[in-house]
């Protein structure tokens, strides 16, 4: 075979497009691109072979193999040399194929007569599609500009929609995305939901693989890649100095977007008739393919990066930005690399739930994600690969579960889950307005935890006594810019309208740690969790501290004001924040402003040490919440976002408890109002167990205040108490087990 010139290649992809363009019969013009292909290649045989399973590949047509075997020869993956190529997605070219490793002869094929072989994958962003193989009689190796043109001419056939029908009767192209995959992830946020996948960033469609004027494409491509550059460059320059993940990717986008090879590569292509979006496409997927295949995780997330680039330049190819017109199908559950708290907030609860390939526990997504109460699965690895727009999916937020394109079975039985969910939900919505009285006449106030104007409509429908916890950071975190005061005095006067005069305790901004603010400079820290954060932040830079003080103070405009301040470590802090305030009451007074009608100020124990602050501290504060989430990371030194030790600590663990009983009594000595405000308030056992140790206020999400109460008003806590003080006295590691055994008993 003498050497291809460009212009063959061109030539041939153009034959083939105006094959596939053809009417008739599928097979009829998949045997006639088996011949042109042959043709202008000079081999005696091309055939090709698809996929009809995740293991079996089938050869569905070919110019030069026995007719009789279409259709009927079948191979697994890793058998024979085709079987090789479709295992490895790598090509194999031998000039004396009987002779190679591996090789398995297919009798009814007749291919014994054929000496040189040469199998490239048919394969579409990390799809395996199949095997396409040229053979001949005469042994000879075949050059690399010939592995390249049947590469690209791969490439071409991989985007043929109609694909699949050749796989037999019945048979689907993608085996793989028909079908059910179970994906383990971790728990962001819990609830289920049953829906239909909608790719937050769906696949750029393609519309033609070939190109007719190389050199328009070439220019094309160039353009493309230099504003590409650009933009790597200017988000490289936007990039918070702190964040160093951030900058390693971006650092990783830039090298690629600069790297000489891949450019080459795809000027290639397009000289041998790709379009410029096919071209960088091959690239994506060959980076895909070998995705699957690198075991060091540290190359796998830069072959991510590139993966992630290259979608951005077919963006930009295409124009199709992030809508390509895919509809958002009923009951959408949102199927993201990542998602920014903006863009998740946008989508609104809309979405029935969100999974995340990447993210984290506390990703601003995540935060978004509870506020807006949707369940939420982070870290799915292989979501992305596997979801296409539409498909059915399972969310268990509960257990970090998703089943992708489930069985019928598990379906019903997800059904049945929600359902029993469902009842208890209307269960709960007869005890709406009746108070959380134990059997033993305690009365417990539950309050909700919101952190979005749009969570205010569930306070009257969750039966909440008041806003316990109003997060203020959402409004920080949604924007590229500081939020100005009268926007936010808008936003708390219209939370306070909202809650229709029941109290609304506000916390100041808790920035830092995983909450970083795109427009604030911060320090590269080595521990964020123990760094630089919350009170720490609005001390030493009060600016903001004083601009939210003062929308608070013009929002309730004489209206009753409840703030609290985040992360109190000792009780200077405390008192340093209350001057603050108290100074801009003044100076708030001193502009004309309405005063409010009373101000409580309270404190978040969120660090053990405010539990030994001095007797003044617990007298001083108006009321003091209990952030559970942070004060048991601090109290086990087990970080809240670290899956390998989120859960090793239980919450009901006997040294936390006791911890928890004292806090309890010294707020008592003082009769300083305590209340409970993180996510365990919100569990039915351990809202209980904290009722028992004393706590009379726990704040929670909406959907925990039914669950809580109900269970509240089943017990007498005296009994509760009882069964604590024995467990601890038993040397148990947790009360746990004894309280469960004791509600088994009661029901
Ligand atoms: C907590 O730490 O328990 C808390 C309520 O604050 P956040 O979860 O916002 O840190
Ligand atoms: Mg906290």
């Amino acid at each position: 075979m003498a050497e291809r010139t460009e212009s063959e290649s061109r030539k041939l992809l153009r034959r083939l497009q105006a094959t596939m363009a053809e009417a008739g019969a599928g097979q009829e013009r998949l045997d006639r691109i088996t011949s042109i292909i042959a043709d202008s290649m000079g081999t005696e045989v091309c055939s090709i072979y698809l996929f009809r399973d995740d293991i079996t590949l089938e050869l569905c047509a070919s110019r030069g193999l026995a007719p009789e075997a279409v259709h009927v020869t079948r191979m697994r993956v890793g058998e024979g040399l085709v079987g090789r190529v479709a295992n490895k997605m790598r090509p194999i070219n031998s000039a004396n194929a009987p002779a190679e490793q591996g090789f398995r002869y297919m009798p009814e094929t007749g291919e014994e007569r054929y000496s040189s072989f040469l199998g490239v994958p048919i394969q579409r962003l990390g799809e395996k599609l199949g095997v396409l193989v040229v053979q001949s009689q005469e042994a000879r190796s075949y050059i690399e500009d010939e592995v390249y043109a049947l590469e690209v001419v791969a490439m071409v056939l991989a985007e043929m929609t109609e694909l699949g029908a050749f796989v037999g009767e019945g048979a689907a192209m993608s085996a793989r995305h028909q079908q059910s995959v179970i994906l383990q992830g971790g728990v962001g946020q819990e609830g289920t939901a049953e829906g239909n996948v909608y790719l937050h960033e769906p696949r750029v469609v393609i519309t033609n693989p070939i190109a007719e004027d190389p050199h328009a494409e070439l220019t094309r491509l160039h353009e493309s890649v230099d504003e590409l550059r650009i933009s790597v460059d200017q988000m490289l320059d936007n990039a918070p100095s702190g964040d160093a993940e951030q900058i390693e990717v971006l650092q990783a986008y830039r090298m690629f977007a600069n790297s000489r090879g891949w450019m080459r590569r795809m000027e290639e292509d397009i000289a041998r008739g790709l379009s410029a979006e096919a071209a960088v496409e091959k690239e994506q997927s060959a980076a895909r393919a070998r995705m699957a295949t690198v075991p060091d995780a540290y190359l796998r997330e830069r072959l991510h990066d590139l993966d992630d680039l290259s979608n951005r330049l077919l963006r930009l190819l295409t124009g199709q930005g992030a809508n390509t017109g895919a509809q958002m199908p009923d009951n959408p559950v949102l199927v993201a690399r990542n998602i920014g708290p903006a863009e998740l907030l946008d989508y609104g609860r809309s979405l029935k739930g969100v999974v995340l390939e990447d993210g984290s526990v506390a990703s601003h997504a995540a935060i978004v994600a509870r506020a807006l109460a949707i369940p939420l699965v982070v870290h799915t690895k292989g979501i992305i690969a596997e979801a296409l727009n539409g498909d059915a999916i399972l969310v268990d937020g509960d257990a970090g579960t998703v089943h992708l394109r489930p069985e019928e079975s598990v379906s019903t039985a997800f059904r049945d889950k929600m359902a029993m969910h469902a009842a208890a939900q209307e269960r709960y919505a007869s005890i709406r307005e009746k108070p959380a009285q134990t059997l033993d006449d305690t009365v417990i106030e539950l309050h909700m935890n919101a952190g979005l104007m749009a969570d205010l409509p569930s306070l009257p429908s969750s039966g909440a006594t008041g806003v316990g916890l109003f997060r203020t950071e959402l409004q920080f975190l949604t924007r590229s810019t500081v939020p100005k005061r009268g926007e936010l005095a808008a936003l708390y006067s219209t939370v306070m309208d909202s809650a229709g005069g029941k109290r609304v305790a506000f916390r100041t901004l808790d920035i830092g740690s995983d909450k970083v603010l795109p427009y604030m400079k911060r320090p590269e820290e080595p521990n964020p969790a123990l760094g630089w954060r919350a009170i720490r932040v609005g001390l030493d830079k009060p600016g903001v501290m004083r601009m939210q003080l003062q929308a608070l103070i013009r929002a309730a405009n004489g209206r009753a004001l409840t703030i609290m301040f985040p992360f109190i470590a000792q009780f200077e802090e405390f008192t340093a924040a209350r001057d603050l305030l108290m100074r801009t009451l003044d100076s708030e007074s001193k502009l004309g402003h309405v005063m409010p009608k009373s101000v409580e100020v309270g404190a978040m124990l969120e660090t053990p040490s405010l539990a030994f602050a001095p007797r003044q501290f617990f007298e001083l504060a108006d009321f003091i919440s209990i952030g559970g989430n942070d004060l048991k990371q601090f109290f086990f030194a087990a970080d809240r976002e670290n899956e390998q030790v989120r859960r090793r600590y239980d919450t009901l663990n006997v040294s936390f408890l006791t911890f928890i009983e004292q806090i309890v009594e010294r707020c008592a000595d003082t009769s300083t109002p305590l209340s409970f405000c993180g996510e365990d308030a919100g569990r039915p056992t351990e809202a209980l167990c904290f009722a028992a140790m004393g706590l009379r206020s726990l704040s929670m999400r909406p959907a925990s205040i039914g669950p809580v109460k109900n269970l509240l008003r089943r017990v007498d806590l005296r009994e509760v108490r009882a069964v604590i003080h024995e467990a601890q006295g038993s040397g148990a590691q947790s009360v746990r087990p004894a309280v469960n055994e004791w509600l088994r008993m009661q029901s």
